[in-house]
């Protein structure tokens, strides 16, 4: 732990890591965030803007995306980010309209979508989510940079994620949906359980939908690891397993309000490692299923253990599955399938 931290000291020292995932170094990024005017966004940003995402030598532009009616909230969030004086932050522009938004952008965070309402089937809200992510899909492929790297955080975010990577013809590499907080949320409740040194070696995995049918895993990418005792095994096979899955309705419950300060971190764990790399550290990112080593069908946006080098993920290899989570796994897979037909896709 101590040694992490320090790691991350020092990362502010650092020279600049490369970035391949664009064409060369840019002297300014662009990063366009939706939704920018709700709680995750106003999270989201001051970290960009410090130099969270892509390291303490980049500058950054940022453009932010609201309905109409939040653009008095966007000017204030505008004014208290040039208020930070923060010597990365090149210029922020907010905007109601998604070409002005996704114009040239490298990065793109889509925290907008619409929330469901009491009574609203589940039907109705993928569809007034597929409208949504539909258009900015096309906005994006016409608009922003080739290289734009997406990141889908608003809910459903696999399926909004598959939406629009399929109505915008984008690259699916480039296409990814949000589970790294339920990631950090499984680390945490790893280290809190087993302590530092029962944690080493204990690899987190979230795999399938960001929704309450994933599935935390502490096992299968973990023979490195010491054997975990009788009762560390009946909490992690029990327990522990809604615990991630409820952790953001506890949060919720309890402060009033979504969890968006984890959020905004996971959101910047997330880009930061997909971009410049995870350093060999296997992360749990929702991409495209072709090709996986697991047997998850193709064609659904599904979470995976990965690593990232460079604007490059991969598919961890090497995980030994049990009954019990392959089974959990394919409830997942028959979540996603069935969003998928609603959304009509
Ligand atoms: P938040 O900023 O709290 O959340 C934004 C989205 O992220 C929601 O869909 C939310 O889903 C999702 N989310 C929250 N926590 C997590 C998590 N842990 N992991 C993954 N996803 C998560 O919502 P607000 O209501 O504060 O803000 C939403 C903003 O979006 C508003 O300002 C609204 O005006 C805007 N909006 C923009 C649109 C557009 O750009 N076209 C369309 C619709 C809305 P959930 O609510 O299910 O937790």
């Amino acid at each position: 732990m101590a040694t992490q931290k320090i790691s991350n000291f020092l990362t502010l020292f650092a020279p600049p890591r490369p970035m391949a995932a664009f064409p060369s170094n840019l002297p300014v990024l662009t990063v366009a965030i939706t939704g920018a005017a709700g709680q995750i966004g106003y999270s989201l940003a001051p970290l960009i803007a410090q130099g969270l995402m892509f390291g303490p030598h980049q500058k950054v532009a940022l453009r932010l995306l609201d309905l109409g009616t939040a653009q008095d909230a966007l000017s204030g969030v505008r004014m208290e980010l040039l208020d930070c004086a923060l010597p990365l932050l090149h210029s922020v522009d907010i905007t109601a309209d998604p070409h002005v938004a996704f114009t040239g952008a490298d990065a793109a965070v889509l925290c907008g979508a619409f929330p469901r309402r009491p009574g609203m089937e589940r039907q109705d809200l993928l569809l007034t989510n597929a409208g949504i992510f539909k258009q900015q899909g096309r906005v994006i492929r016409d608009a922003a940079a080739a290289h734009c790297r997406v990141l889908v955080v608003g809910n459903p975010a696999n399926t909004n994620a598959l939406i629009l990577a399929t109505s915008g013809g984008l690259n699916p590499a480039h296409v990814s949906a949000l589970t790294r907080l339920d990631h950090n949320r499984a680390v945490g409740l790893i280290a809190a359980r087993l302590g530092p040194t029962g944690a080493a070696h204990r690899q987190a995995v979230i795999w399938g939908n960001h929704s309450a049918t994933q599935v935390p895993d502490v096992e299968s990418l973990s023979s490195a690891a010491a054997p975990l005792s009788a009762d560390d095994a009946a909490y992690f096979h029990g327990e522990f397993i809604p615990q991630v899955q409820q952790r953001g309705a506890e949060v919720m419950k309890l402060r009033g309000l979504s969890s968006a300060l984890s959020a905004a971190k996971a959101i910047v764990d997330h880009m930061r490692d997909w971009i410049l790399g995870s350093e060999g550290r296997v992360v749990s990112m929702a991409v495209p299923s072709a090709g996986n080593p697991y047997g998850v069908p193709a064609g659904l946006i599904y979470s995976f253990p990965v690593t990232c080098a460079a604007g490059v993920w991969h598919f961890a290899p090497g995980a030994v599955l049990t009954e019990d989570i392959k089974r959990r796994m394919d409830a997942s897979t028959a979540e996603l399938v069935e969003e998928r037909t609603l959304a009509g896709l």
